[in-house]
């Protein structure tokens, strides 16, 4: 059996999101509506959306 060590694969968790303007989304939690929600946001022109899939 060939040995594979379980930390060969990294970055596979942490995808990265790029804002149409270049910058660089981030997830954020807020508590809005008595409800504890992640937004995306993008750190360069403060664009926030519901979903990192939504910068496009
Ligand atoms: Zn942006």
């Amino acid at each position: 059996m060939a040995q594979v060590s379980k930390n060969a694969r990294t970055g596979t968790m942490a995808q990265k999101h790029l804002c149409p303007c270049g910058g660089e989304v981030t997830m954020r939690s807020v508590f809005a509506n008595g409800k504890l929600r992640n937004i995306a946001v993008c750190e360069s022109c403060k664009r926030q959306e519901r979903r990192p899939k939504d910068f496009r």
